[in-house]
This record gives C-alpha cells, structure tokens and sequence, in this order.
C-alpha cells in the first residue's frame, strides 16, 4: 500500500503556517479532550486538532475496519491494534479528507476541527513495558571517559550489543508535565558515607522513543527486516536522570532510583510513515555485526534535535543541537535485539533510543556530557550558568526533518523542575 499521504505536492484547506512541524504531510496522532467531550483521537494539523471521532460519525471513515470505540479513546491503543497497515489507510484517508480539492469535511469544520489552544492534549500511549537503549557511539565514549578509562572508553560487548536496561512505565509523563527534584542516596564525598538528600547533578537526556505495534507471541523473534511493520511512530523523549544517585547505585545492575522518578514524551506521534522521506544511512558498523543484527537499506533518520534550558523568568538558550542519524544502532536493530531471545512486544511498548550525541562539543545529548560533568559550565542567556539543572529551570527538546520544502516536526517535549519535595 502506497503511502499517499506523503505526496510532497499535497496542500490542505487547514491554513497551517510556514515553518510548522504539523503540514499535511506529517499528520501524527495524539489525544485530546475538550470542555465538552470526553477524550478521543486526535490528528494535528497546524495549530488545529481533527476530532476523529467526529469524522468517524459524519460516517467519513467507513470501510477502513475501525469502529467508533477506536476513537472515542483514552489511548491510541485501541486503534493501533489494526496494525500497520490499518493505520497507514486510514492517515491516507485523513489526509484525502484534509486535500484542498476536498470539500466533505470542510463544510463540517466547526463540528472536526479544534484550534490546539481551545483543548486538553492529553497522554497519548497506554504505555505496557517501556525499554531505554544505550546506542549512541559518542554517548557511550563520552560516559566511558568520563567514569572509566579514557582508553577503552566503550566497554567490550558496546559494538556486538545494542545495549538497553528495562525501564518504568508508570513515571513516563507527558510534556508540560513539570516534575519535583528527586531525593535519594548520594555520596558527594568518595571518602565518607552515603547520605539521603535532593539530587543535586540532575540532567536530561535527549532521546527519541518509538512506540510498538503488537508483536509477535512470546518464543518468536522480529527481524531486522520486518521491525518496521511492528513500529508505529516516535516521540521525543527526555530521560530525566539523577547522575548523582546512579554513580552511587548503578553497579552491577544499572539505573534505577536514578531514573525511574520521570521520563517526559512529546504529545503528537509521528508515524514511522510520515519520516519514511527522510530516511538516510546509519553510521558504518565495525566490526561486522551477527547476522540477526544485519540489516539493508537506509534505517536511520536525518531528525534535527536541540536542547533549550529556560530558567524562571528569562528567555530560553538552546544548548545542544544533534541529529537522530548519529545513532550507531537503529531502531531495526534494536527491536531485532529485543526480540531475539523470544521477548514479546507489546502494543504500545516504548523503547528510548538513548542518549543521542553527536560528534562535537555542542552537540552532545546531556548535561553530564555538554558541562564535562561539572568541569565547563554552560553560559545561559541572561547570564547565569549552569553545570546541571537547577530548580524552576525549563528544559524544552525540539525536533523535526526537513526536504523538498516539506518539515515534518514533533513539537517539543517540555517540564519545569520544581525544587524536592
Ligand atoms: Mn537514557
């Protein structure tokens, strides 16, 4: 099935402003309510929200097997269970109803059409499992230099594995969300005994996140070649994470109090689909990798990513800028990885790709990274500086691609720290 939605050429009766990230070409999905209903699914279109629960009832999206109660949902859940294909037909339907020459559902504007200020977004995912992966070469170098040994930064099994760690779903929140600083054990001095205090290193991590479809029953594995078929979209992700409680807790199991407390995610999911255009090569892996890892063709994505800090009461300054296509394991080979042992995925299982850093100083996708853990604080715009985030400090993530005059953007994912509770 073609994807027709993607046509470059299409324009839509929704006037959507230059430079958005939501043209018609993009249509993610998401959920929203408003003063007079109860949530639903939700398309974005510019600054506008299309009810289609409402398109459904106007009888528009007949024959594309859904029915009333895929939509008028409190997760997108209910509707990505028709799969990929399902999915596909009908943002292909979306974006014919939405086409300049299409008048069915303009002369219903009032009763499908919402401005995105008149309504509640609300989280999108009923989120099953949630796994965070450690795939970024530079990320992984950078730590490993940091915490280890500067000369065999990336530890051994880094370029065989695409390493992750099981994660918490009950503490994924959605953007604009704000979150208090979390308490736990420290050790600020190596020398004495660890004490129970707010966390005084907290960072972000810049991440996106893909959301599964349903996989396959437990004992089956997901190819490389197939991963795409059992991915429905990505959103931008920030693993909000206490440096201080994991140095102190992280052997030998890895992360947990450090980031279980909050991981933030963007509202609007944008479909694997609508970034097919922009897809571009992965970094050349060396050495070879075991053949259930093998892949072919483009899997990676050329996404822009920045990183703002907003402190209270002051403009905001963007700290990094990096790229998705840096990541030396692909989404592919990570559901392939995931997958290999028999585990089985789950519809709406979220898997973070890890920290995505680039190959320079001012593309790096932490603070522990971009501060070299407290040793080159940043300059903020109204002068201040900051080594980790502090309290009332915003921390706003942004991302989009772009070709052929056409971008396809996420929005932001955004949450204020408050100070400990
Ligand atoms: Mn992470």
């Amino acid at each position: 099935m073609t994807i027709s939605a993607n046509n470059p050429a299409l324009k839509s009766w929704v006037d959507v402003p230059t430079n958005s990230d939501f043209p018609i070409q993009n249509l993610p999905f998401g959920i929203f309510k408003t003063a007079h209903s109860s949530e639903r699914v939700g398309v974005r279109i510019g600054d506008y929200v299309l009810d289609l629960c409402a398109v459904f009832e106007l009888g528009l999206l007949a024959n594309l097997g859904f029915e009333r109660s895929d939509f008028e949902a409190t997760v997108l859940n209910p509707m990505m269970k028709k799969g990929k294909l399902g999915v596909r037909a009908l943002r292909n339907k979306i974006s014919d109803l939405l086409e300049v020459s299409s008048t069915l559902l303009q002369e219903n504007r009032s009763t499908v059409l919402f401005p995105i200020d008149a309504v509640h977004v609300c989280m999108p995912i009923q989120i099953g499992d949630y796994t965070d992966f450690y795939s970024s070469r530079e990320h992984a170098t950078n730590v490993g230099m940091m915490f280890r040994d500067p000369a065999n930064a990336l530890l051994p099994n880094w370029l065989w594995i695409p390493v992750g760690y099981h994660g918490r779903a009950s503490s994924v929140i959605l953007s604009d969300v704000n979150i208090h600083r979390p308490k736990g054990q420290i050790k600020p001095d190596p020398q004495a005994d660890p004490i129970f205090a707010p966390c005084r290193n907290l960072d972000f991590e810049l991440e996106t996140a893909f959301i599964t479809f349903e996989g396959k029953p437990l004992g089956d594995s997901i190819s490389t070649e197939e991963a795409e078929d059992y991915i429905f979209g990505m959103v931008l992700f920030n693993d909000w994470s206490a440096r201080d409680i994991q140095t102190w807790e992280y052997v030998p199991l890895g992360p947990f109090l450090a980031k279980n407390f909050a991981s933030s995610i963007s509202a609007w999911v944008v479909t694997l689909d609508a970034l097919e255009p922009f897809k571009v090569e992965s970094p050349k892996q060396d050495p070879a990798v075991l053949s259930y890892l093998e892949f072919e063709g483009k899997k990676s994505y050329d996404l822009k990513l920045e990183v703002a800090i907003a402190p209270e009461n002051s403009t905001e300054t963007v700290i990094s800028k990096s790229n998705f296509k840096y990541m030396y394991w692909n989404m592919a080979q990570q559901l392939a990885h995931h997958t290999v042992n028999g585990c089985n995925v789950k519809c709406g299982d979220l898997m973070g790709s890890g920290t995505i850093s680039g190959p320079t100083e001012d593309s790096y996708g932490s603070m522990l990274e971009l501060a070299w853990k407290g040793t080159k604080p940043l300059k903020m715009a109204d002068g201040s500086e900051r080594k980790f985030i502090q309290d009332n400090d915003t921390v706003i993530m942004r991302g989009h691609c772009e070709n052929e005059g056409v971008r396809i953007g996420f929005g932001e994912v955004k949450a204020k720290i408050l100070p400990a509770k």
